[in-house]
Parts: structure tokens; C-alpha cells; sequence
């Protein structure tokens, strides 16, 4: 029995730190010459919507351009899913089925240039989500009337659990249609704009409301959300035009939401100072009420947040500010997530890092720059630094939740060592225009900061991104009275030489140049007065007297 325990307690950590990866990740993390002889650039998502049997049906035409000649593509359904049948040029085609995979033979050779389109049928029980946004799926609930409430997230899990696509996020269609069949007495509210709907007075019919989304949209951003809405219509005076506002909340909560997304204008203003124009101008901004709290869904975000301040009623993750974290955290993802999204969810850190840091930056823009200092430091006391902030590529693998919080931070560090707040902020405002609408890798915003400041920070993001530790700066304190000798070294990774502030005399922070090894510097200053700027630096420290 001892052993069994002891067994169990040390294969536990290693279990938990190594990674294991099967053939279920390859197809659906690797982009295979079957998904790379395509690019996407068109969808038409047609579905009828059954809550009481929890059931969808309809199909999805993939229209996409062919990059190099093949017969054999490779798009995704999970394997719960049915497929009736696959059609290509009104002809039906063969297909097999590797787990999620689903590989259509065509009938004829495609020919690099060629743009064409299979539509594919399908029904079933999609994935039922079990703690949605984070373990995803469909929500079938009941609002307070009793009446069916519908919602859908899949952030991780993949837009395969529900409808046919390539379900890989670097490749996105340039526009999108949402044709959605739900029971008279409910309204289907997607993504973008409502372009037609059918209302039928009868119940025995079906409403069909169709949506089209018309930029490039992320797989996991379609959705839908099904219930007894009602239409706030509101607009946002920016300075080149004028932005639709759409809010959907169930019919009891109107009064309660007029009020508070009256804190979604000043949001959009400070957005807009820092990162550019809202980034789907024509499609609009949108909340939809939801039964789960939330996600980033692309003109049409999720709000579950229960009218209610910070994070559902908590003020812990606002650091006792009272904003509604999730209107302001996703709709931050609108310009770092669904205009600029990572080609790989290992680097799911570009989407998460700036869209917390977008936190502080409003935060800064409404409060002041010492709040957003408190507000920072509540983040950097939430690091946990025990795995990477990039996952593995190729595999369908994130890295850790430090992209979040610590990610921000790292941000906050990086303004610091620039100490050029005019050159910082152009950076981020000029890289969000600059990737906007665009998938990338993490690389290409590395290279961006590194040729915009003019300088190299490739072992700073090294040591954040790619390692678990933070840079611990060690040090002593030599000396008596006020003649004192700081004594300074990293312990981080190889050649890590980023400089850092301390005091030198009181309340007077100057710069020092650690490198691995030890340094020494005379300082004059009373021990209680010496201080490490870490209010302005995400590091460890450990003082060594
Ligand atoms: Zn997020």
C-alpha cells in the first residue's frame, strides 16, 4: 500500500510537466499537405437549431482557392457528428474519416488558381459544454420565462465540434455567412450584421435569421446565440465616423443593461487612442446577453457577466476597481484575438498578452498612470511561472495561463526598458494596424518591437516567453551607515543582460546593468531606502546578506 502511494507521488509531477501527443493532435495541430494545398475564403454555415433535442442540422459550403493540384483535401468534424453527404459541383464525393479528420476525395483534380467550393451536409448532438467558455461546447439552458436559451463556445475545443471547416487558426475566410433556423419565439443573434430575417407568426414554424460577417473572422469566433432577446440600438460618434452599438439581453434585463453598457463608449474611446479604429467598423460592436461569462465572439461578444462589477461581483482581478472586467477584457480581443490572431495556438500568448495588457492601458486612460501601476502590480502577484507562456506548435498545444497576466506584466516591463512613452505607445498602435486583420506568429511581433525600438530584446522574450522562471536579480548590500556596496548578478538564462533600476540614493532609481556575473557598485543610501523598481519590472529578486 506504501509503495502504491509513493508510486503515485512521484509520477504525478512528471506526468503533469511531460507533454504527450498522438495522432489526434498531428491532424488537427499540423498543417499537412492536405490542409496546405488550400486557403479558405468563404463559408456558408446553414443550420436549423433543435433545443429540445439538443440537436443541429443543415450544412457548410467551403469555398476555398486552390493553391497547388490535388484530389485528397483535409477539413474537420468532430467524429460524434454525422455527415450525410459531401457535394462538389452538384456531384456527390467520397471521403473517409481519421478521428476529427474527415479527408474528401473529389471527383477530379483541382488545379492551382482554381476557386471552388463542396458543401457539406451533417447533423447530430454536438458536444454538450460541461464549464463553458473553458470546457466548451453548447449551453442548453432555460432563462428565468422558462424559455430555451442557447448559447455556443468553443475557444480550444475547435469550431469542428459543431460544423464543418478547416479548423486550423491560421487560415480564415475573408467573409462569412450565418444562416441559422431556430423555433418561432426565439431569435438567432451571430456574428456580424442581420441582412434578412424570416419571421413566421405560427410555432409550428421556424424563424430563420441569416448573418453575414464580412472581414476575416476566427473558426472559434462563430457563433450562436438563441433566446427571447431583446435589441438595444445605440451608436459610438468616433472621429472618422459613427459605429453601431447592438446590445441582446433577454427581454427582463433591458433597463438593467441600458445602464450598465453605458461604460462601453468610454472603453471604445480609450481602444481607439491606443490601438486604432474598432477593427470591424462595418459589422459593428455587439454584446449578447449569454449563459456562460463570456468570450471574445467577434461582433457579437459574449457577456455573462451578470451586470455586475469586476469579475462576476468580485473586485480581486480589477484590483478593486469596479468595471465590468469582461466587457473590457473581451472586448479588447477584438483588436489582439480576432483582428490579429496567433496562425498557432502555441502562440495564443499574442492574443492573450496584448488583450490583458489592453486591461492596463484602460485602466491608464481612465484612472491614471498610478492606479494602472496598482492595477499591474495585482497582475504581476498572480504569476505563477511554473510553465512557459508558449506551448508547443503543431500539436494543437497552448502554452500556460502566465500568457495572461504575466504577459501583461512583461509588457509593462518592456515600456520600462524602453522609457520612451511616445516611441511605446506608437509601437502598439502602429503594430495593431500593421497585423491588423491578419493571422502571425509570435516571431513576427518580436521582430516588429526589436525593429520599431531599434533595439534587440530577443533574450528578454526568451526568458518570459520560452523559460517558466523570471530573471532573478540576486544581490547584497555591503557596508555601514549610508556608504553602501550593492553587489548584483542574474540567475537566468545564458547571456540575459537586460538592465534594470534600483535606488542609488533615496527615492533617486538609476539604471544597472547586471550580467551573470557579480558587479559592484558604491551607493549612497540607508538600507531601509534601497529599493528595485519592481513596480516597473516583472522580476525576482533575492537578497543574499
Ligand atoms: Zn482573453
Amino acid at each position: 500500500m506504501k509503495k502504491t502511494i509513493l508510486f503515485i507521488f512521484f509520477i504525478l509531477p512528471f506526468l503533469s510537466s511531460a507533454q504527450e501527443f498522438g495522432r489526434a493532435d498531428s491532424l488537427r495541430g499540423y498543417l499537412s499537405e492536405f490542409r496546405n494545398c488550400y486557403d479558405v475564403n468563404y463559408y456558408h454555415l446553414n443550420i436549423s437549431v433543435k433545443p429540445s433535442d439538443k440537436f443541429i442540422e443543415g450544412y457548410s459550403e467551403i469555398h476555398f482557392d486552390v493553391l497547388s493540384d490535388f484530389k485528397t483535401f483535409q477539413i474537420d468534424l468532430f467524429e460524434n457528428m454525422n455527415i450525410k453527404e459531401i457535394q462538389f459541383e452538384g456531384r456527390q464525393q467520397s471521403f473517409s474519416r481519421e478521428i476529427n479528420a474527415v479527408f474528401v476525395t473529389l471527383d477530379r483534380e483541382v488545379k492551382e488558381g482554381e476557386n471552388v467550393f463542396v458543401r457539406v451536409y451533417y447533423d447530430g448532438h454536438p458536444k454538450v459544454a460541461l464549464y463553458p467558455p473553458w470546457d466548451g461546447g453548447f449551453s442548453w439552458e432555460k432563462d428565468d420565462s422558462g424559455l430555451d436559451w442557447v448559447g455556443v463556445s468553443c475557444q480550444g475545443l475547435g469550431a469542428s465540434s459543431w460544423w464543418p471547416n478547416k479548423d486550423h487558426q491560421s487560415d480564415e475566410p475573408d467573409s462569412m455567412l450565418i444562416s441559422c433556423q431556430v423555433p418561432a419565439a426565439l431569435q438567432c443573434i451571430s456574428n456580424g450584421n442581420l441582412i434578412f430575417h424570416d419571421l413566421r407568426k405560427s410555432t409550428k414554424h421556424y424563424n430563420t435569421f441569416h448573418w453575414f460577417v464580412s472581414y476575416p473572422i476566427n473558426n472559434y469566433d462563430v457563433t450562436l446565440n438563441i433566446g427571447n432577446y431583446v435589441h438595444i440600438s445605440d451608436k459610438y460618434i468616433s472621429h472618422q465616423d459613427t459605429l453601431d452599438l447592438d446590445y441582446y439581453v433577454l427581454s427582463y434585463n433591458e433597463e438593467k443593461a441600458k445602464k450598465h453598457f453605458e461604460q462601453v463608449k468610454p472603453m471604445l474611446k480609450c481602444f481607439e487612442e491606443f490601438f486604432g479604429p474598432y477593427p470591424f467598423w462595418e459589422d459593428g460592436y455587439a454584446l449578447v446577453e449569454t449563459p456562460y461569462l463570456g468570450m471574445e465572439h467577434q461582433s457579437a461578444i459574449a457577456y455573462g457577466n451578470g451586470f455586475k462589477e469586476g469579475y462576476f461581483g468580485s473586485l480581486g482581478y480589477t484590483a478593486g476597481l469596479t468595471f465590468d472586467y469582461i466587457i473590457i477584457h473581451e472586448s479588447g480581443h477584438e483588436w489582439w484575438g480576432n483582428s490579429i490572431t496567433a496562425n498557432d495556438i502555441a502562440d495564443m500568448w499574442i492574443q492573450e498578452t496584448f488583450c490583458t495588457y489592453s486591461e492596463v492601458l484602460y485602466v491608464e486612460c481612465m484612472y491614471g498612470y498610478d492606479t494602472m501601476i496598482k492595477y499591474v502590480e495585482n497582475q504581476m502577484a498572480r504569476a505563477k511561472n511554473k510553465h512557459p507562456i508558449v506551448g508547443i506548435p503543431d500539436v494543437h498545444h497552448k502554452g500556460s495561463n502566465d500568457m495572461y497576466v504575466k504577459g501583461s506584466s512583461m509588457l509593462h516591463t518592456l515600456r520600462n526598458l524602453i522609457e520612451n512613452d511616445s516611441l511605446w505607445f506608437d509601437i502598439i498602435k502602429s503594430m495593431t494596424n500593421e497585423f491588423k486583420h491578419q493571422t502571425i506568429d509570435g516571431r513576427d511581433v518580436l521582430n516588429y518591437i526589436n525593429d520599431k525600438s531599434g533595439r534587440n530584446f530577443d533574450k528578454f522574450f526568451e526568458q518570459y516567453l520560452y523559460h517558466s522562471k523570471l530573471p532573478q536579480l540576486e544581490y547584497k548590500l555591503e557596508g555601514y551607515g549610508k556608504r553602501k556596496s550593492l553587489k548584483y548578478r542574474w540567475n537566468a538564462i545564458e547571456g540575459y543582460d537586460i538592465p534594470i533600476k534600483v535606488t542609488t540614493a533615496k527615492n533617486e532609481y538609476n539604471w544597472i546593468h547586471p550580467s551573470s556575473e557579480w558587479q559592484e557598485l558604491e551607493i549612497n543610501i540607508w538600507s531601509r531606502d534601497f529599493k528595485i523598481a519592481r513596480h516597473l519590472f516583472l522580476v525576482d529578486v533575492k537578497n543574499l546578506e
